[in-house]
């Protein structure tokens, strides 16, 4: 970020108490801290819980992990609930947090979730999904897409999950 979001102005650096350097707008008097999106993404378990949901998504052909946007003024664990309940069209429970991560190519901060549907019936599943299949966590890690942040969450959760 580097000119003011309110009225364009260049940012300058300066120290704030307690939060080190920060833009600051010299012509607004204000600081201006960095924006960016938050979204999550959610490892779905089945209700035994022993396999996850993969899916794929915009005409893309390798499986990725369940994510989207926050909306203001939700909170992250809503936000799992109601993603999934829009594209897979499950609900879900036992809500947990993994880990986080910022994905600097969308400027988002990524908030990692476990949760568990309440079915593994996918018949209601959405148009926003090309396909959605449970995997054993076994398969899972190998068919998720390599190298990418989906991978990474996975991985953290199954070796947490041990
Ligand atoms: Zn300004």
């Amino acid at each position: 970020m580097k000119y003011c979001v309110e009225c364009g102005t260049r940012l300058e650096e300066r120290p704030l108490e307690g939060e080190g350097i920060i833009p600051y707008c010299p012509k607004c008097n204000e600081f201006r801290f960095p924006i960016y999106s938050c979204a999550v993404s959610m490892e779905i378990l089945n209700p035994d819980k022993n396999k996850v949901l993969l899916i794929k998504q915009y005409g893309r052909d390798f499986n990725i992990l369940v994510a989207g946007y926050i909306n203001k003024g939700e909170s992250a664990e809503n936000a799992v609930k109601r993603e999934v309940m829009e594209e897979i069209g499950l609900d879900v429970s036992n809500i947990k947090f993994n880990k986080s991560k910022y994905f600097e190519p969308s400027n988002t901060l990524m908030v990692n979730f476990s949760c568990v549907a309440d079915t593994e019936d996918l018949s209601h599943m959405t148009n926003e999904v090309d396909s959605a299949k449970w995997y054993p966590f076994k398969e899972a890690k190998k068919e998720i897409k390599q190298g990418s942040l989906a991978h990474e969450f996975l991985l953290n959760f199954l070796n947490c999950a041990k």
